[in-house]
Parts: structure tokens; sequence; C-alpha cells
């Protein structure tokens, strides 16, 4: 990596936020302004890092939501109750603060129109972060890249980016299947309960196509799926996966 480039994303730099918006009741999409941002690829994330009045610090990764080709860099959080970090980025943090961070760090779970396809989105809650920025790169590149997306929510309601995904839908390339995990509505028509091999055999790719596959969410989630996909015969080689922490949806 270019010594300049490599430099910028270990060096902290400060965000201001100029937007937030509640996808669900307990997740929050925050967007900054940030004067020396050189971009970032699809699936890549940074360190958002919180500094207290007595000098404490604490840092954590997110995802960035936002698509390479966007004005403006957003992530998304989701609030733990008990969590040091996102409650105080879903509850407290308004427009006009800032926010120290760093990066884009990461070059394995990225993808790319050059890189292909067709593409296997898989995500547990919000997994999907990351998985949006590459569907908002594959829109506005006019990839010609096939996409079966397929989500993992405990309720509709809970489900975020949910306008964004019927949207993206209607493109005959990509494909969204949502799996319900909790409740789901009386006329509900999409799927119900955990991914498991069924669920990714009739959301995804034959083998035969040789998808390219990206999972990200709880670590338990993308282990499962992970494990399902190579157990039917997928090339581990050809999945590439991003585990938030935590047990579990
Ligand atoms: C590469 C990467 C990208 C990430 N992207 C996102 C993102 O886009 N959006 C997002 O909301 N989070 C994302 N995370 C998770 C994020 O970094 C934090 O772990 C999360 O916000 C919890 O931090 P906290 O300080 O609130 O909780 P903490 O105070 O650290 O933990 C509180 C409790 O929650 C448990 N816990 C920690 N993390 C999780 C988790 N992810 N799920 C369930 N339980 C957990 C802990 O074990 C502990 O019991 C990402 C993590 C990684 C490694």
């Amino acid at each position: 990596m270019e010594r300049t480039a490599l430099l910028r994303r270990l060096t902290w730099q400060t965000g201001t936020v100029i937007a937030t918006t509640f996808e669900t009741p307990r997740v929050r999409t925050i967007t900054f302004a940030v004067p020396d941002w050189h971009g970032h690829r699809a699936g890549q994330h940074l360190d958002v890092r919180l500094t207290a009045p007595d000098g404490y610090q604490t840092q954590r990764s997110y995802s960035i939501a936002s698509g390479p080709e966007d004005d403006h860099l957003s992530i998304t959080v989701e609030r733990l109750d008990d969590g040091e970090v996102s409650s105080y980025l879903v509850d407290e943090l308004r427009a006009g603060d800032e926010l120290e961070f760093r990066g884009p760090i990461g070059g394995h779970f990225v993808w790319e129109n050059a890189t292909g396809g067709p593409l296997f989105l898989v995500a547990g809650g919000s997994g999907l972060v990351p998985l949006r920025s590459m569907l908002r790169h594959h829109r506005a590149t006019s990839s010609q890249v096939p996409v079966r997306v397929l989500c993992s929510a405990r309720s509709l309601e809970l489900l975020i980016y949910r306008q964004e995904l019927m949207e993206l839908a209607a493109s005959p390339l990509v494909d969204v299947s949502i799996t319900l995990t909790r409740e789901a509505p009386e006329d509900w028509a999409g799927y119900r309960g955990r991914i498991d091999s069924m669920l990714l055999s009739e959301a995804g790719w034959p083998i035969s196509a040789e998808p390219l596959t990206y999972v990200c969410g709880p670590t338990a989630f993308v282990e499962t799926a992970a494990a399902g996909l190579v157990s039917m015969g997928h090339d581990p080689g050809r999945i590439r996966t991003e585990r938030f922490g935590g047990t579990g949806m």
C-alpha cells in the first residue's frame, strides 16, 4: 500500500455530523461531513473513537453504510442495551457534533464492479450495512453483475433500509429475499425462520453458478451461514465473511 494512503488510514480525523436518521427504533444512520476523506471501497469499515471529559478513550469498528459514489460518508449503528459506544451513537449524538474516526479499513470484505459475480449477499440484522454499500456501488456503476440478497431480521419493522431494499429489488438484476425470525405479518409472503441450508439454496445461487458470497452479521449468524454454504458444496474460497461480534440475533 502506498505510504501516504496508509498513514491517512491510521490517522484519526474529525467529521461533523450533518444528519441522523432512525432506520428502526434502535438503529440509526449517522452522516458526516469529512474535510479530508479520500474515498472508500464498498464493504470497508472505519474505527470510531470516543473520548470522555476525563480523558478515557474507547473505540469500535463500524462498516461504511454509504456507497463509494455517495456525496457523504455514513455509518449505521444498532444500539445494544448495555453497549458503551453504540448507545452514545444512537441516543446522544446530534447534528453539529464532531466525531473522531480513522479509515477506511479492510481489503478482503470488499466488492467492486470489476470483482464480478454472480453475487450472493447474506445479512443478519445490522450485517446489512456493508452490503448496502455494495448494492449502492452496484447501482451507481450500472453494474451488470446479477445479485441475490438474503436478509434475516427479527420482524419487518426491525429490517433496516426496508424502503431502499424494495427500490433496489425493482432492478431485474437484483433479487431480494427476506426471512423474519420472530414475527411476521399474517399476509407475509417472504420466508420465516432462521437461515439454514434449505433457505440458502432457495434464495442463493446454484453451485454451478460459482457465486461470490458475502456474509455479514453477528458472529453466530455468520458462522452458521458460511458453514451451511460450505456443506452444500460452495467453494469456501468464494465466501467472504465479516463478523460484528455478539453471539446471535
Ligand atoms: C468490522 C466490524 C464492523 C462493524 N460494523 C458495525 C455496523 O455497521 N453497525 C453496528 O451496529 N455494529 C457494527 N460492528 C459492531 C461494533 O463494532 C460494536 O461491537 C457494537 O456497536 C457494540 O459496541 P458497544 O460499545 O455498544 O458494546 P460493548 O459495550 O462493547 O458490549 C456490550 C455487550 O454487547 C456484546 N456485544 C458486543 N458487540 C456485539 C454485537 N455486534 N452484537 C451483539 N452483542 C455484542 C458484548 O459482548 C457485551 O456483552 C462492527 C464490528 C466489526 C468488527
